[in-house]
């Protein structure tokens, strides 16, 4: 018997049925209703009390609500991080804007606060115009350097998204992501910590673009008796099925937190000693990442070792890993967009691996992974 270990595959905690069934017996079963309601509520005290949310549909279209809010409109340049998913670009695209390409910096693997700057010198220099937008990732959970990015964007007044999709639960000096910039964005698609099968929110302090926000996404319904639009409207809202799923996974975000931070210390724990292997770290302990994946870092060694044929080797044994994200700038579709580069997000993207991270692994699970890294260097 050789059962497939998965990357990140969805953990339900029990619950979840309980709220699903209650829409069922209510006839909720449309979009918006209480389950809506009661998952932004959780959601806002979750990450502090004092922020609104919006619950979407996904994380994505959370990201396009934020730029048409920010105003993000035809021939505008917006900053993003290179190494991330595409869904954190594509929504520059949807509006008609450039992006513009930052590097990654050697620690937390996220935006470089120098580059950003560069960048934002440069384009000024260029086209005598400010970026409208600054996109930052916290890739796999692991904090940004916000506190510099976020004096960067003061310096020039250019408003920050947060793409939170990956980093729920993880916190800068006590603070959860995705409260730090002007929106922050998460998601709740079916590999992330937390799933409601496919689903979004969109956060602020803002509560007035929260609900521009849910305004937007319910097709922009004006409040009259019959129907009249002002604006372009999108069908971008959480159902309230999905919600009542959120809520159950809600009740055990902080166990899944620390099931999938228990398996990174087990493989650190484990692999650390290996030749040229290094994790993506927490650079101080005001650094939290909710370790949504493991990555690690394989520096290829004469002969066989290298990321692609850890990958391969582990492939092989009906193990899934997977390299990290391929950076925006090397995207065929993304070829003529500016980039400030430093070569980081191109060796990781050549050498980093992220290993089996799903917080409903067994320790049986974890070992086999860890046994089969080890048989990889010995050979
Ligand atoms: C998952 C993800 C998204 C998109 O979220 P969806 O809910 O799948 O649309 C955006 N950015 C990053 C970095 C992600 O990992």
């Amino acid at each position: 018997m050789n059962k497939r270990i998965f990357l990140s595959t969805p953990h339900m905690g029990g619950a979840e049925l309980l709220y699903v069934k209650n829409a069922y017996d209510t006839n909720w079963v449309a979009p918006l209703g209480p389950n809506v309601d009661g998952f932004e509520s959780d959601l806002s005290k979750y990450l502090g009390g004092e922020v609104a949310v919006a619950a979407l549909n996904t994380g994505t279209a959370a990201l396009h609500l934020a730029l048409i809010i920010l105003g993000v409109r035809y021939g505008d340049e917006v900053i993003c991080q290179s190494l991330t998913f595409a869904a954190s670009a594509n929504p520059i695209m949807y509006q008609g804007a450039t992006p513009i390409y930052v590097d990654s910096e050697d620690e937390t693997w996220n935006m470089s606060p120098a580059l950003l700057e560069e960048a934002i010198l440069d384009r000024k220099a260029k086209k005598n115009k400010l970026p409208k937008a600054i996109i930052v990732v916290h890739l796999f959970g692991m904090p940004a350097r916000m506190e510099e990015i976020l004096a960067v964007a003061q310096k020039y007044e250019i408003p920050v998204i947060e793409d939170a999709a990956e980093a729920l639960g993880s916190t800068l000096k006590k603070r959860k992501l995705g409260t730090l910039g002007d929106m922050g964005v998460l998601s709740f698609n079916g590999n992330k910590i937390i799933t409601t099968s496919g689903g979004g929110a969109l956060v602020s302090h803002r509560e007035d673009w929260i609900s521009r926000a849910r305004f937007l996404s319910c097709q922009a319904c004006e409040k009259v008796p019959y129907y009249e639009h002002k604006s372009v409207g999108y069908n971008y809202r959480m159902s309230n099925v999905s919600a009542g799923i959120g809520r159950g996974q809600m009740e055990v975000l902080s166990l899944r937190i620390y099931q999938r931070r228990k398996n990174f210390y087990n493989y650190k724990h484990a692999l650390s000693s290996l030749p040229g292997l290094r994790f993506q770290e927490e650079i101080n302990t005001d650094y939290f990442s909710n370790r949504w994946l493991t990555a690690v870092y394989i520096e290829p060694v004469a002969g066989e070792i290298n990321c692609e044929n850890l990958r391969l080797f582990l492939e092989k044994s009906n193990i899934e890993a997977r390299r990290v994200w391929k950076p925006m700038h090397l995207q065929p579709v993304f070829a003529e967009c500016p980039f400030y580069g430093n070569g980081v997000s191109e060796s990781l993207f050549n050498n980093a691996l992220c290993l089996p991270s799903g917080s409903n692994l067994t320790d049986y699970e974890v070992n086999k992974v860890i046994k089969r890294i080890k048989t990889f260097y010995d050979i």
